[in-house]
């Protein structure tokens, strides 16, 4: 009897709710920040943009190779970062190389022209790029780490707790980038073991100070284990009510969401004027205003603790669909 009761109580000690400690993986990664660059530029030209990197400081030699590896990136620059199958897997192989000399051996998520066009610049961006890149990654990470510490694990917290999910244990893999595609930051599904891989541009203006924090959280409400939960049960109470839901309602829920904690927990220590992104930078103002809306009528008494989550989920749904 004296044992069974031993064995209960080390249970009860050993499985407490698991702390919702946001597991992060911040990243300076060579691989991926030129095969964003070689994207960027190879669009930009097709775009005739003015090209993102100067070549003045190239030789003619430099000059030949960068073009040529432009040209085999002329595909992956037709394709999309976020819903691209094959860019995605090209990404995410980039992302767990840990060689940054050369890609040896060769991911197989690799078509031959990639990595053609990444062998040939390679060269060239470390010699002329890199070290300014790789600075400003660091420092973009190195400036979020007070804010995790500080706030990390209240705000996971939050966000699961809003969501009704927990907070994935898998790392989030964060790559701090010189691009990362028309928003400055994008989230897809990430390498096998992980939760999700982040991408984020060290230099955008609209991802520094508490902004990286809020949006680092944003984008990390992107995983599925996080936003994939809010999508379904988007789609459920529409189901419910015989109505489809506007198709970005589940990505303003994130941006209200992620935007409103955040402007809490920074709150609690400091930033007591914090303004969430959307509202910030005019996201809503982009024919989101009846979203925007219904979700300062609906959604923020449920983060109030007014109203509970089925409540606002009906009212949401009910609201943006009339
Ligand atoms: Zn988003």
């Amino acid at each position: 009897m004296r044992t069974t009761i031993a064995v209960v109580a080390a249970i009860a000690i050993v499985v407490p709710s698991r702390a919702a400690d946001p597991t992060f993986r911040f990243q300076n990664n060579f691989w991926v920040n030129l095969h964003h660059v070689l994207r960027g530029e190879a669009r930009r030209r097709t775009a005739q943009m003015a090209t993102g990197v100067k070549a003045d400081a190239l030789t003619e030699a430099e000059r030949v190779a960068w073009t040529s590896a432009l040209d085999g990136y002329a595909d992956n620059a037709r394709r999309d970062l976020l819903f691209d199958d094959a860019l995605r897997r090209i990404t995410n192989a980039l992302a767990v190389v840990a060689n940054e000399v050369a890609l040896d051996p060769m991911p197989a998520a690799i078509d031959d022209a990639t990595s053609r066009a990444l062998t040939r610049a390679a060269p060239i961006y470390r010699a002329h790029y890199w070290s300014a890149q790789r600075q400003l990654n660091d420092r973009w990470i190195a400036a979020l780490q007070p804010l995790l510490a500080a706030h990390g694990s209240g705000m996971s917290a939050a966000i699961a707790r809003t969501y009704r999910v927990e907070w994935p244990a898998a790392p989030i893999i964060v790559d701090a980038a010189a691009e990362a595609g028309p928003f400055g930051g994008y989230t897809i599904d990430g390498p096998d073991g992980t939760a999700a891989h982040t991408i984020i541009e060290a230099s955008n203006p609209e991802y520094q100070g508490d902004m990286a924090f809020e949006m680092l959280f944003h984008e990390a409400s992107h995983a599925r284990a996080i936003g994939g939960r809010i999508i379904a049960a988007i789609n459920a109470e529409a189901a419910r009510q015989h109505v489809t839901a506007p198709r970005d309602l589940w990505h303003t829920v994130i941006f209200y969401t992620a935007g409103e904690l955040a402007r809490r927990e920074l709150g609690k220590t400091g930033d007591a004027q914090y303004q969430a992104y959307a509202y910030r930078y005019g996201v809503y103002t982009r024919g989101w205003q009846p979203l925007r809306d219904a979700l300062e009528r609906d959604w923020q008494p449920y983060l109030d603790g007014r109203l509970g989550f089925d409540e606002a989920l009906t009212a949401l749904v009910r609201d943006t669909t009339r």
